[in-house]
């Protein structure tokens, strides 16, 4: 559609320009989706992204009473964006401002920025609250979305011949519309949705699906299913690649590694959230850190208490501003995800900068005797030994003042001798001791004795709280 900008009020015509990249896609046999976006230069990116925010700001300036609101108290404008780096003297944004705003003028809030009969989709997300909060897209936004899924879903191999079965939630779950963009490449697209494994495990077998999206724990729990059932997933089934999200686990070598060798396919990390897409950063087929879609969202990783950037290659919360999204701006959203990037050129030719993974969340981060410790570093370790399931429980205690860690693992073996477990829980605590930093008592339990995590694994029993206060 061709807009004549002088019949347009100004920030409609700044808009209008801010969604006119084409959208090219550079035809069947090229490595990319939209070659000429994905491998232009870093400088290329950054005037890009600069343009982009400066009339995304202006939008949700003159859209949304919340960020004038806000902006005002902060003594900032948008037109004292000059540079990215000017985006720092903006406020940040959080999920609790989001619920209340949600609350406070219901149903959506007033940090949306269009109308409401602009919106055409929501997706709504408890997070640990559970209070949903709803997520809200115009028609364009939802298109740019579903673009840019087939674009990563391209990126990480995936083909018009394969046959994708989409097994997330579709009930009000950012993830479900994501099938779209397997469609929209041109696979056949199975809307299979959480299904009873049985039935999910029939629906592979029977259209010989090669690629499935699923969390790493369902994945190993489904592979694990299937070989009760006598199937062995890596020569029955046909599954060449597994997309995962929603865990740590996509990025920790380990976990991949088993992962693949059960299924005897490529494991896939993307990474999503409902505030924002279904997926926004995804593994290209080097599968070496999650490409972000930089044309889309604007990318910094802070000092979760000074607020002040950290440098490359360190740990440290992700902070995410939208470019184009018009119907709920998020300007400089804290997701409380705790990562770490890289700007380095990817062997795939992508010029996108890259998450080297989620290392955990800010909330599921244990403090024990003043040091850092995710569960995703114990996890790790529990799954780089062949001899250990890879399942394990962290267990936190205070005993006269003092923190006490507790790792549940499992052996492989039914049967052991006393001397054969105490030489493996010798094993695991030197690796704690020196990769994690942390002394902790190791206890070596028969195999599947922990509870196995379908979904959203919980693996961590904090018992201190309450002991302090
Ligand atoms: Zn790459």
């Amino acid at each position: 559609m061709v807009i004549a900008s002088a019949l347009l009020p100004p920030n409609t015509a700044r808009v209008a320009a801010s969604h006119s990249h084409p959208h090219t896609h550079s035809g069947r046999d090229s490595r990319y989706w939209d070659a000429a976006l994905e491998t232009q230069s870093r400088e290329s990116w950054e005037r890009l992204k600069l343009a982009s925010l400066k009339s995304h700001l202006q939008h949700a300036y003159l859209g949304s009473p919340y960020y004038r609101a806000a902006w005002y108290a902060a003594g900032v404008h948008p037109s004292q964006l000059k540079t990215l780096d000017d985006l720092r003297r903006f406020p940040f944004i959080d999920k609790k401002v989001v619920r209340d705003r949600q609350l406070a003028m219901p149903p959506f809030g007033d940090i949306c920025a269009v109308p409401e009969r602009d919106i055409v989709y929501i997706s709504a997300s408890s997070g640990s609250t559970g209070v949903p909060t709803a997520s809200p897209f115009t028609q364009q936004d939802f298109d740019d979305w579903i673009d840019y899924e087939a674009r990563q879903f391209w990126s990480s191999g995936l083909r018009p011949e394969d046959r994708y079965a989409h097994s997330l939630n579709f009930s009000l779950f950012v993830g479900g519309p994501c099938v779209l963009g397997a469609q929209k490449l041109g696979a056949l697209s199975i809307h299979a949705g959480t299904l009873p494994s049985d039935r999910l495990l029939a629906i592979i077998q029977q259209f010989r699906a090669t690629a499935i999206w699923t969390t790493p724990s369902y994945a190993w729990y489904l592979g694990e299913t299937a070989i009760k059932q006598g199937i062995d997933p890596a020569r029955d089934l046909s599954i060449r690649r597994i997309f995962v999200a929603g865990e740590p686990g996509g990025s920790i070598p380990e976990t991949r590694n088993r992962i693949e060798a059960l299924w005897g396919a490529a494991v896939y990390d993307y990474y999503g959230l409902s505030d924002i897409f279904g997926s926004c950063a995804g593994m290209c087929e080097e599968r070496n850190g999650l490409h972000w879609a930089e044309d889309h969202i604007h990318v910094e990783v802070i000092d979760p208490d000074s607020g002040e950037p950290v440098a490359e290659g360190e740990r440290g919360e992700l902070v995410l501003t939208t470019l184009k999204k018009a119907a709920r701006p998020m300007i400089r959203f804290r997701t409380g995800d705790i990562v770490s990037f890289t700007s380095e050129p990817c062997a795939c030719g992508r010029t996108s900068q890259r998450m080297l993974g989620v290392h955990g969340r800010l909330d599921d981060m244990l403090i024990i005797k003043g040091v850092n410790v995710f569960p995703s570093d114990v996890e790790a370790i529990a799954r780089k030994d062949r001899a250990l399931t890879g399942e394990y429980r962290l267990i936190v205690r205070r005993v006269d003042h003092l923190d006490q860690l507790t790792v549940q693992i499992e052996r492989t073996a039914a049967e052991a001798s006393a001397d054969a477990d105490a030489e493996l829980a010798g094993r695991f605590s030197h690796q704690l001791k020196s990769i994690v930093g942390i002394s902790a008592s190791v206890e070596i339990l028969p195999p599947d004795t922990l509870p196995r995590a379908t979904h959203k694994a919980k693996r961590v029993d904090d018992q201190r709280q309450g002991v302090w206060g």
